[in-house]
């Protein structure tokens, strides 16, 4: 059975790249009918706080990305993780390093003189027929992992294909600290074991974590899951997306009126493909999910297609829904948007914007109209229109039925008469019913407004 995992570090801001690791193994469980499980790494206490836990599980509430078991924390779980600190100290995997700050420190600025890559030098550990330096008093020592000095160690990852590193790269990785808490490689194996993760899909900035954890797996007789290493998401200038160079939160894409369906379709779509679909549901998304087509160069964000998706899942949300979701928008400008009725004005504005505040302002043609601008009236309306507005308006006070139907064949008729082109009629008449020029065919404009408002708003101007 696949389970898959998100193990966040709670530092207080998620952005998309960041959700996009959430959103991959998730899909990929689903996908297998496997299990997902959200797992919190807050063992950096100064960092971590719960504010930063909320967000996460806010982000990922909103985009539906439900998980299976979890929330796990691995504050909660140090006992455990002493108990297999136990096991590895029974079994001679690790052993105590009394190598203090300054000589770490003495050793590094050596190796870096030497031009040799800094690592620690194994000093404290044990071999057969090896004299070990004297234990130095009331010091508390660091343990640290046998790393194998030989042979390499290696795996296939979904995205980067074979990798092989020599173990003589590595050095003793310490898990454990001198109070005995366990470092962040170590509760990560022993966290992906107890689990039962069968396939791992984080981001590369961890590549050079796994086989240090593949080591650990080793020795701990436990089987290690499958990886996949997504490549970074690069915002637009090329850089590594971070809050620190303009990345926003993916909070901020809920607040700015982003539908959470187009932002999970274009996450999807930023490092995984299928063919060269762009815009494809849930459903279809989770039933074609495979670690087989992830991106294996760096995506780039890209917010001009990131709205453009989002445009598209507007015009598809059915009217009933996209106005329950504009009418607080509305309101809370203090617009109570009853009549043309919402529904209605959302069916006909749809396409005409990229986000849900975008739409509530389209909206304002119906609910917030305008004294034109006495110039652009000035400009639209010619000599020849005044008599044939005044005919209009005759015509439309004596339609049997308000339908666009009968309206645009009002309009049609009275161009005929006058010998008029569409835009001499009906931009005047926008002007004067909304104060803008531009607005959807006029008459569904007019359609919607009603007959009396229509009447109402243009004897001002032909009285
Ligand atoms: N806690 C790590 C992070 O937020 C993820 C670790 C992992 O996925 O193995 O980057």
């Amino acid at each position: 059975r696949v389970r898959t995992r998100f193990a966040p570090s709670p530092t207080g801001f998620i952005h998309l790249g960041n959700i996009r690791s959430a959103l991959y193994p998730w899909a990929f469980a689903r996908h297998h009918g496997g299990d997902f499980i959200l797992r919190i790494e807050d063992t950096d206490t100064e960092r971590s706080s719960e504010e930063a836990v909320q967000v996460i599980l806010q982000a990922m509430d909103w985009l539906g990305l439900d998980y299976d078991e979890g929330p796990f924390y691995q504050m909660q779980r140090m006992p455990r993780y002493r108990e297999v600190l136990d096991q590895l100290r029974a079994a001679g995997w690790v052993y105590p390093c009394y190598m203090s700050t300054a000589e770490l420190d003495a050793l590094r600025e050596r190796q870096t003189a030497a031009k040799q890559k800094p690592r620690y030098d194994g000093t404290w550990r044990p071999e057969p027929g090896k004299v070990l330096p004297p234990i130095p008093k009331g010091v508390q020592p660091v343990w640290r992992f046998k790393t194998p000095t030989t042979g390499v160690v290696g795996w296939h990852d979904f995205v980067k294909g074979r990798v092989d590193i020599r173990n003589e790269e590595l050095d003793d990785l310490v898990v454990a600290r001198p109070d005995g808490t366990p470092t962040y490689n170590f509760c990560v194996v022993v966290d992906d074991m107890d689990m039962r993760i069968t396939d791992v899909i984080r981001g590369d900035d961890h590549v050079n974590n796994t086989p240090r954890q593949l080591h650990i797996f080793h020795a701990l007789g436990a089987q290690p899951p499958r990886y996949a290493h997504l490549p970074t998401v690069l915002n637009e200038q090329g850089e590594k997306l971070s809050k620190r160079n303009g990345a926003k939160s993916v909070l901020q894409y809920r607040d700015e009126g982003y539908l959470p369906d187009a932002v999970v379709n274009y996450l999807a779509r930023l490092g995984w493909s299928h063919g060269d679909a762009e815009i494809f549901s849930r459903a279809q998304f989770l039933e074609w999910f495979d670690l087989d087509h992830l991106g294996s160069s760096p995506a780039q964000f890209d917010e001009a297609k990131l709205r453009w998706v989002n445009a598209h899942y507007i015009k598809h949300t059915p009217p009933d829904q996209l106005a329950a979701l504009v009418r607080p928008l509305l309101e809370r400008d203090g617009i109570t948007a009853q009549s043309p009725d919402l529904q209605a004005v959302c069916a006909l504005l749809h396409d005409r914007a990229q986000t849900l505040p975008e739409l509530a302002q389209q909206t304002l043609l119906f609910y917030r109209p305008t004294q034109p601008d006495a110039s652009a009236l000035e400009q639209h309306l010619s000599a020849q229109a005044k008599p044939a507005l005044i005919d209009l308006r005759q015509q439309l006070a004596d339609l049997p039925e308000w339908t666009r139907e009968a309206i645009a064949a009002a309009f049609k008729a009275v161009l005929k008469q006058h010998g008029l082109k569409m835009p001499q009629l009906a931009m005047p008449v926008r002007l004067m019913l909304t104060g803008r020029e531009q607005t959807p065919a006029v008459d569904a404009v007019l359609a919607l407004l009603g007959r009396e408002v229509v009447l109402q708003r243009l004897a001002p101007f032909l009285d």
